[in-house]
Formats: structure tokens, sequence, C-alpha cells
């Protein structure tokens, strides 16, 4: 029965012989051999997601949004399944050449890109910078003129829908800082088209993450394809239609997760008579279970009839619990029939470093490690050194065996060219 569910977040998750494996590896012997807090990404998980997002939209440019998980190891899987790259951040460009995502199926987006990062981007000769601003089609404008070369972009509108999803991560409405009012972007199309070092390629736009009711993609893909139907009738040509990210994954036990098919189906009508290149930017959905942090339980505690279990992973490991309040399932590595219900908490001292709240899980004692599931997105990359804390080790799994793809940290590292 816990399998079932398990297989629910990701079908290469589950307990065998009382212990839990991620794509064929031991979990408790891997968090043994190389300590914890420990990422474990499995590799399977991730290739089958962008499979999906290939079968669902074929044709497409699936332009994995590095921001979600960075790691190169993770990188390379999505360069090796033909992805290209969203990124939001000259250094996110550098990270996804480096993991091998050809320059010109990168795209570039993010409301402050500076002189230096979009000159890095123009000398990479990147498919296409989303753009936010005016003032920043403009700097784009000088700086391409100044190295002889033309910038493609797209304009990122903000078609003012709500995505019905956490605040915090809604991008797509009227009043946050993202994008360029749909009403106003005609006008800016116009006249964009007609600056000397631009080349105006691309319609731009991402509402928001984690949606697990799908109805506002339709919102805002008709309202980017009736703005597609007006700049063609001015003669504004244009090659690509990026509609971002978004699609949202279980994190609760009771969530649904919703395929890149269930958007397929609402978009494709849509937009099949336009004659575009279709460019997705899904992060969450492709990594996010494919990802599990391990932390190991140091002590427990009662008090006021509440158990306490004090694990190894804080906030400054995964942030989302303490930021968005969000909910991670959370499982012990060792399956044993006694359950207890008890808050998971970390070491940081700040009364918000709680993983989960009044959680029901495997008994566990000290030294025993549990597993919290749906971290492969927005958790590494998130982590910071708060309390002097070196970062994570994240190992990539598959097929039963494992590589490190990026060290843990120590106390030198944090200190680098730091001076007393
Ligand atoms: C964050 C982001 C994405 C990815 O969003 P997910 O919800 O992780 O799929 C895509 N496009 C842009 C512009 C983003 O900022």
């Amino acid at each position: 029965m816990v399998n079932g569910l398990l297989k629910e977040y990701s079908p290469y998750l589950e307990y065998k012989d009382g212990v839990l494996h991620f794509d064929g590896v031991n979990l408790e012997e891997l968090a043994r051999e190389l300590g914890t807090p420990l990422y474990v990404y499995s590799a399977n998980h991730i290739r089958d997601k962008i499979r999906a997002y290939k079968e669902a939209f074929p044709g497409a440019l699936i332009a994995y949004a590095v921001k979600a998980n960075f790691n190169l190891g993770v990188i390379k899987i999505a360069a090796e399944e033909g992805c290209g790259a969203d990124t939001v951040s000259g250094g996110e460009i550098y990270r996804a050449i480096k993991g091998g995502i050809p320059a010109d199926k990168i795209v570039y987006a993010g409301v402050g890109k500076t002189d230096e990062e979009l000159s890095y981007a123009l000398e990479q000769d990147i498919l296409m910078f989303n753009a936010e601003s005016e003032m920043e089609i403009e700097v784009l404008n000088e700086l391409a003129g100044k190295k002889g070369k033309k910038a493609r972009i797209a304009v990122r509108v903000n078609p003012d829908v709500d995505p019905k999803t956490h605040p915090k991560i809604a991008t797509g409405m009227k009043k946050s800082k993202f994008g360029i009012d749909i009403n106003k972007a005609l006008d800016v199309y116009r006249w964009a088209s007609k600056l000397p070092n631009i080349e105006v390629v691309g319609i731009h736009c991402h509402i928001g993450s984690q949606l697990l009711d799908l109805s506002p993609f339709r919102e805002a893909v008709e309202k980017v394809a009736d703005l597609y139907r007006k700049l063609e009738k001015e003669g504004i040509r244009i090659k690509y239609l990026d509609i971002g990210g978004g699609l949202g994954i279980k994190y609760k036990p009771e969530d649904r997760e919703p395929s890149p098919k269930e958007l397929a189906d609402i978009v494709t009508p849509i937009v099949k008579d336009l004659g575009v290149q279709l460019i997705l930017e899904p992060g969450r959905s492709i990594a996010g279970n494919g990802g599990i942090l391990i932390t190991q339980v140091q002590f427990l505690k009662e008090k006021d009839d509440k158990l306490f279990v004090m694990v190894d992973a804080g906030f400054n490991d995964l942030l989302r619990p303490a930021m968005y309040g969000s909910y991670h399932h959370i499982v012990a590595v060792r399956e044993k029939p006694q359950k207890m219900v008890c808050d998971v908490v970390g070491p940081i001292c700040e009364t918000g470093d709680i993983l989960g709240e009044n959680r029901e899980i495997c008994d566990v004692g000290r030294k025993d490690y549990l597993a919290v599931l749906s971290a492969g997105a927005y958790g590494f990359v998130m982590s910071s050194h708060y309390n002097m804390r070196p970062r994570a080790a994240e190992v990539i799994v598959e097929n039963g065996s494992y590589r490190v793809t990026r060290p843990r940290e120590n106390w030198d590292y944090i200190i680098w060219k730091e001076e007393v």
C-alpha cells in the first residue's frame, strides 16, 4: 500500500525488503556511504518526464528550466534527452552550456538582466532573449549594435490570468513584476521590430508555477494566440511561441499530478494552425519528483505532549517549507510496523525551521534516516550556508548504480577567500 503511494510520486521509488530504494539504489546504504543531508536524483525519472513532454508536443523545443535544479549532472541528462534550456541569469547560461546544452537552444528571461549578462548571452549567440521591459530591449539593441550582432527577442507578455497557485509563485497577473502588459504588447512589438539590431522572433509568457488546475493555461495561450494573429496582420513574423513552464507536481498524498499530455490537449488545438514552433519551459515537472532529500535523525525530544524529531537537514538545505509553507511528504528510509506522530525539525536556530508538522511516520530512533520527497526542484538550488552549514552532497542514481555529481562542501569551502 505504501509502495502504491510512493509510485505516484515516482515509479522509481519503492520499499524493497523494508528499505527505501530509488532508481534501484538502496538509500540506507547510500546514506551510510556518502553521509547526510544528501540530495538524490533519479536519472530515469528525469528522462521519463522529458520524454513525456516530447511525446505530447512533437516538434516543440523543451527548454528545461535550469533554475529548478541546476546541477550539472541533471543538466547533462536534459541535454542527452535533446532539451534546450530556459535560463534566468548569465550564470545559468554558463551552467547550461557547461552541462552540454547547445547555445542555440537557450532562452533567457528575467526582469533585471545586467549589461554583463546581456553581453555574455550575445557572445554565446543564444536562441532568444525573453525581454521583460522596453528599457531592456533598448539596451539590448545598443549592446548588440556594438558587437555587430542582432539580438533575437521575444517580448514576455503578462496575460493577466490568475494561475490559482501560491501567490509567491504566480507571475502572470497584472500586479506582478513580470512581463509587459499584453494590451500594450502590440505597440512594443511595432517599435521593437524597427530597431536595427533587434530581430523579433517570439512571444513569451510564463504565468506561474505549481499549477495543478490547467485551465489558466487555456486562457493565457488564447490571449497569446490572439496577439500572434494581430502581429501577423501587421507583417511582424513570429517564429516561436514560448508558453513557459508551470505544470504542477504531487507534493501531498492527495494531489493529482497533471501530465504533459493533458497540457497538450489544452494547448495544441489553440496553436496548431499558427505555423510557429512551440517552446516549453518545464522545470518542476521534470525534476521535482525526480529528487529526494535524505536526512539523518540526530535526537528525539518530547515537549508539551509533542514529539520532536531533530534531523540534520534544515531550511538552509530545503527552503520551501519555511519560505512558502510548502508540504513535503516525509517517509522513513527503513519501514517499520510501529508508527509515530511527530514534528520533523531542522538544526537551524530559527523557529521556522520545520520540515514537517504533525506527521505520521514509521518509528525512528537516533541515526535512522528519513527521506523528504519531491525535493528535486527548488531544493538544493535554494540552499544557503546559513549557520555556517556546508551544503549537501548531490548524487544521481540510475539503474541500481550511483554517481556523486557534487561533493559535500566543507568549512574551508565556505570561507574561501574570506579575510580576517
Ligand atoms: C521558473 C520559470 C520556469 C519554470 O517553472 P516551473 O514551474 O518550474 O515549470 C519557466 N519559465 C520561466 C520564465 C521561469 O521563470
